[in-house]
């Protein structure tokens, strides 16, 4: 049994390096973002030799991250989200402080 769930898609991640990002794109079925505070991605899977064959893109299941203004009872409400990397952590990039 299969389950369709309307989540934002990360539009873009620059983080190559990840096993599921090709061409700038996630390919995770889903990633959660932050930690309580900052909108770092808990879902990187970084250095890997390999990388995934889903061509799907990846939507964010869950964002713990409940200072932005985006963030409604801990899922993000914005249509889409941008991943890079910023002051040397991998962070999304549509956070908006509320
Ligand atoms: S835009 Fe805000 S609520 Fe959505 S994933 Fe990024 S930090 Fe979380």
């Amino acid at each position: 049994m299969k389950m369709t769930i309307d989540m934002p898609f990360v539009e873009t991640c620059t983080i190559s390096d990840c096993a599921y990002n090709k061409d700038d794109k996630c390919h995770a079925r889903a990633i959660t973002i932050g930690d309580g505070i900052h909108p770092g991605c808990d879902t990187s899977f970084l250095g890997s030799p390999s990388h995934t064959r889903a061509n799907s893109l990846a939507g964010v299941g869950a964002c713990k991250v409940s200072g932005c203004s985006y963030n409604n009872d801990l899922e993000c409400s914005a249509d889409s989200i941008t991943v890079s990397m910023k002051n040397d952590s991998i962070q999304c990039m549509t956070y908006q402080e509320a």
